[in-house]
């Protein structure tokens, strides 16, 4: 049997078809999950929900606006029934230096990775906490630990610093109703965030930091949340899974 038979995910941001979230959504749907792909542009959404399979759906959602998760969350059950994994995968990023970050800035990186987070969690944990079950995962990254990853400013750092902080709590919270809350913290993953963005001498550089001598793969972080998702990761909540090619190493 397969790891997540008869299981409904909510995938947040997976609509970009070279990212993570999409990466995600095909590992689940092949480990036998329905997937709900939550996306800001709607058809998006949908069209990548087609490109998996005719029993996945996309729904159009902005993580940043409370009504628009609840409803999309209502959607998903009035269409599935049930959601059993959350993973809150939605996130933007913009390099900047501190004397730099202006308010707006601050705001769009800090509600699209923080608030949304705790938005969509929001609107799916009555639901898991009436079954009694549920795996949250966050993506966080590994800007949060050591300070800047490549690319984004300390306010991203900040952002995902958050992240952690609050799967934690919320673990902490609700491991009485059985639902589970973890993160992921990836290094450099290749996809359309960074696309274009890294020069080779850069890149020749980035390697020399990262022991697999590698940049990762959307799968690599597939990976790891399938791994939180499913049962086999039964006992852990509260965790931090580091998808870094040991470019941080604890
Ligand atoms: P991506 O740009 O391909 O995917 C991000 C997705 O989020 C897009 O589909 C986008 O439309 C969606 N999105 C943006 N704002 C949204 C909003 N307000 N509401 C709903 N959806 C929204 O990039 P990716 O690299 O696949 O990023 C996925 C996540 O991984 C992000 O949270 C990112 O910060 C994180 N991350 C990426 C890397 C990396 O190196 N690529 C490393 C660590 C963490």
């Amino acid at each position: 049997s397969s790891l997540l038979d008869g299981k409904v995910a909510v995938i947040s941001g997976a609509a970009s078809l070279r990212g993570i979230g999409m990466a995600t959504a095909r590992m689940f749907a092949e480990q036998g999950a329905k997937i709900a792909i939550l996306d800001l542009d709607g058809k998006a959404a949908s069209d990548a929900a087609a490109l998996i399979g005719p029993t996945h759906r996309g729904y159009a959602c902005n993580v940043t606006d409370r009504a628009a998760c609840q409803g999309a969350v209502e959607r998903v059950l009035a269409d599935f029934g049930q959601i059993d994994i959350l993973i809150n995968n939605a996130g933007i990023t913009q390099p900047a230096k501190t004397v730099d970050i202006d308010p707006e800035s601050w705001d769009r990186i800090l509600d699209v990775n923080l608030r949304g987070v705790l938005y969509l969690s929001q609107a799916v944990i009555p639901h898991m906490q009436q079954r009694g079950q549920g795996s949250i995962a966050c993506m966080s990254s590994v800007s949060a630990q050591r300070g800047g990853g490549i690319l984004g400013g300390p306010h991203y750092s900040a952002a995902k610093a958050g992240v952690l902080g609050l799967a934690k709590a919320m673990a902490r919270e609700l491991g009485k109703d059985g639902i589970r809350v973890n993160c992921v913290t990836p290094g450099l993953i290749q996809t359309d965030i960074n696309a274009g963005k890294i020069s080779d001498d850069k890149k020749v550089e980035i390697l020399a930091g990262i022991p697999l001598n590698r940049l990762g793969n959307v799968q690599d972080v597939a990976g790891a949340f399938l791994f939180l998702a499913s049962d086999l990761s039964g006992y852990i909540t509260g965790a931090v899974i580091d998808v870094n090619g040991g470019m941080l190493i604890h």
